[in-house]
């Protein structure tokens, strides 16, 4: 009989709640606005001979490259990040390696390092979700092959300084250091463009976010040359599909959309941060566009709640450390000003009590 490798059997099924998104989506960190109405309009005037031929990667990535200050053969556009740290897992990891990472945090890094069989150790972040950095270093051995941060991080929405992911690099040379940037336009600082890029730093990118274009699935890995030599090996020469490559150029022309987007965003987050405060809910500090709320034993009657108030959030209840947290995604400032004056109707309705203030 025809089995599955042995590894998948221990990857956990990972289905997020896609269906009957109809509301205000603050459930999965997309833009509440979409994507540039430039981009929308190149779009729409793509032809058939985009699409009858083989997508070219090349000519994107080199102005994306040159757009990031990086050498074309530093980046490699990918089927969003989730590709990215797919392809970093597979470029890395054989069976019984070591993944390090630092929970809460995004599924996919466990999902993709343990599909490849490696073992994920996972180091819990410190109270208040601080980063745990001595704890992470203290699990590093010569297993280890992969540690992967989100910076800012979800569903916590915290960040950690360049010194800190460059201490870790420099701590585990003989492993790939993945700092996942993907909600780097609402924090607005990266590693980037660190002048002492370790060779085994790669940094991950996506247009799902400020972009508004997580349905067009694309994103990037940028990372050392003849590293990214190696991750290019392990994809598709096809895995960007024409009509995301065609639009692209057009998303990263218009500077301005997405720095007023980022802008607003991170206005509301300032605003939803503040109701919080006053309506006595415990939140984290965030560096991206959402909030991780704590609501207590009462959080799934308030996801149901708001979904009353046609407004989507995402009860983070099943992560590490995360009993009783709910995620709420910031939009633009007419869908922030939406959640929260539902927000306040929620927490009467359900007579939410009062929580230590921040
Ligand atoms: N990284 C992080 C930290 C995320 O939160 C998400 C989306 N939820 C992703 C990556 C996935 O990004 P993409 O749409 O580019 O695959």
């Amino acid at each position: 009989m025809l089995e599955a490798r042995a590894a998948l059997k221990n990857v956990p099924a990972y289905r997020p709640p896609l269906a009957g998104r109809d509301g205000l989506r603050l459930d999965f960190n997309e833009s509440t606005i979409g994507c540039s109405p430039r981009v929308l309009a190149c779009l729409r005037s793509l032809d058939m001979e985009t699409l009858a031929r083989y997508p070219e990667r090349e000519p994107a990535e080199r102005q994306v490259a040159g757009f990031l200050g990086l050498d074309a053969a530093q980046v490699l556009l990918t089927n969003g990040v989730d590709e990215a740290i797919h392809l970093v897992c597979c470029a890395y990891l054989d069976p019984g390696d070591e993944a390090v990472i630092v929970e809460p945090t995004f599924a996919m890094y466990a999902i993709f390092a343990q599909a490849q069989g490696a073992s994920v150790v996972r180091v819990l972040s410190g109270e208040d979700f601080i980063f745990p950095l001595s704890e992470l270093l203290a699990r590093i051995s010569p297993r280890t092959k992969l540690i992967a941060v989100a910076n800012p991080n979800n569903p916590t929405g915290s960040a950690v300084d360049s010194a800190v992911l460059l201490q870790i690099a420099h701590a585990a040379p003989g492993a790939a250091i993945l700092v996942d940037e993907a909600y780097f336009e609402f924090h607005g600082e990266t590693i980037l463009n660190s002048l002492a890029w370790p060779e085994n730093l790669f940094v991950a990118r996506t247009f799902s976010k400020a972009y508004g274009l997580a349905g067009l699935r694309i994103g990037l890995l940028a990372g050392a040359e003849h590293q990214m030599a190696s991750v290019r090996r392990a994809t598709s020469p096809y895995n960007v599909n024409a009509v995301a490559l065609a639009a692209l150029p057009e998303a990263l022309k218009d500077r301005d959309f997405v720095e007023r987007y980022a802008a607003e965003v991170k206005a509301g987050r300032a605003l939803l941060e503040q109701e919080l405060r006053d309506l006595g809910l415990r939140y984290w500090k965030s560096r991206a566009n959402f909030v991780l709320a704590r609501i207590g034993p009462t959080h799934a009657e308030f996801v149901r709640a708001l979904r009353a108030h046609g407004i989507l959030v995402r009860d983070r209840s099943s992560d590490p450390g995360c009993e009783g947290y709910v995620r709420l995604t910031v939009g633009s400032l007419e869908h922030t000003q939406m959640l929260i004056g539902a927000l306040r109707e929620v927490v009467a309705e359900l007579g939410l009590r009062r929580e230590v203030r921040v």
